[in-house]
């Protein structure tokens, strides 16, 4: 009954998937589990490529169904777990797939994530024929003790090796890297930033170390994990002198790289989760595909969906959340488009909310505001005032 009235809310939502959107895709498979991930993804048995991708038929059939055409995408991310666990064979035939269900032409960003360990030349070649442009590359780090220590496959050379032939083959490429990771002295921490700038990405995403309580160091954590605020405010003070413009709390680009797909769930704009675990968000509603593998495959194929949770966002939420994704990003909130949006008397309770955070963490502009350096650094602290239940 549950699971019924989730897909009743989602099909709700059809009128938002006739308007170009953004979809994201989930590959739910690792070559092995990192000690500190709670995502959905685990290492695939035998036949469970083949399950997934003729379960993700099910599911884009479903939707076009539900649509009446094609999904005409924005942009389109491929995301995971890691997708450069399939081989280039079953990138062919999952690219066949969403052809055949997607629309692209109205796509301005298509983007896949990889890992340094399984990112082949074929998979670049790939790529470029088929018209992705570009690629974010799961560096976490530059160090080779860091690397052991967080449990990862690849080493720092591996990871030199993906982005200069990901740079090289002319795409548009991206790295993460983590902080607050055991021995992780600044001057480490500095020599990741700058190498990583060095091999040509145009993009970079930086992530504190959590240990989720759903992962393993989440139920038995290591030693070493510390709070990265000093690496944090270093990278906030050397990357833009080196070119990169921090856009949004997590995230720096040199000019013209923004993640545009990124951007889409920081404007609330229209997302389809497509795969396992995938997140979506369409016309005010938030829904999830079970995590499952198996799960996902009985559900879409008994109904053409796999969607286990859902919750419709409005009123005094979707203005609080609205607030606080804006506040995420260098552009902040823009007030005017607030207040016609959810109305003066919430627009007067954000602007009180607002007043009691201290000066230094924003920057008040002509129609806007959005959070100083300092502000990103403490934006954990100003969430809480901006969380409204009601
Ligand atoms: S590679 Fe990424 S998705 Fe896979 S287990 Fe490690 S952190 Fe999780």
């Amino acid at each position: 009954m549950k699971v019924t009235s989730h897909i009743l809310d989602f099909e709700g939502g059809r009128e938002g998937l006739s308007e170009p959107l953004s979809v994201y895709l989930h590959v739910p498979f690792c070559r092995s589990k990192c000690p500190y991930c709670s995502f959905a993804s685990s290492v695939p048995r035998s036949g469970d490529v083949a399950l997934y991708l003729s379960a993700l038929e099910s599911e884009l059939a479903g939707l076009t169904r539900l649509s009446g055409g094609s999904l005409p995408a924005r942009t389109l991310y491929i995301g995971g777990g890691t997708p450069t666990v399939l081989s280039v064979e079953e990138w062919t035939r999952l690219m066949d797939l969403l052809d055949r269900y997607i629309d692209r032409g109205s796509i301005e960003e298509f983007s896949v994530e990889a890992n340094p360990e399984s990112l082949s030349d074929g998979h670049l070649r790939f790529w470029r024929d088929r018209g992705i442009s570009r690629i974010s590359i799961g560096v976490q780090s530059l160090d080779d003790d860091e690397l052991r220590w967080l449990g990862r496959l690849h080493d720092s050379n591996e990871a030199r090796r993906a982005v200069i032939a990901s740079v090289a083959s002319g795409f548009d490429v991206s790295g993460d890297l983590m902080f607050g990771l055991k021995g992780q002295t600044l001057r480490k921490w500095h020599r990741s930033l700058k190498a990583l700038a060095e091999l040509g990405v145009g993009h970079m995403s930086l992530y504190q170390l959590t240990l989720d309580n759903d992962s393993f160091w989440g139920k038995k954590p290591p030693e070493g994990v510390f709070d990265g605020y000093s690496h944090y405010r270093w990278a906030q003070w050397y990357l833009p002198r080196i070119g990169f413009d921090q856009y949004e709390i997590a995230s720096f680009a040199l000019e013209g790289h923004w993640s545009l797909h990124n951007l889409a769930y920081w404007n609330r704009d229209n997302v389809v989760g497509l795969g396992p675990g995938a997140w979506g968000y369409l016309n005010g509603l938030r829904y999830e595909n079970d995590p499952s593998l198996a799960g996902y495959r009985d559900s879409v194929r008994s109904s053409g969906f796999a969607v286990v949770y859902s919750e419709r966002i409005g009123g005094v939420a979707e203005a609080s959340e609205s607030a606080i994704l804006a506040l995420r990003t260098k552009w902040g909130i823009d007030l005017d488009g607030f207040c016609r949006r959810f109305g003066s008397g919430l627009k007067a309770r954000l602007l009180k909310c607002l007043s009691e955070i201290p000066d230094n963490c924003l920057e008040w502009r002509k129609g806007s505001v959005a959070l100083t350096r300092k502000g990103m650094r403490v934006a954990n602290s100003i969430w809480e005032r901006l969380l409204w239940e009601e």
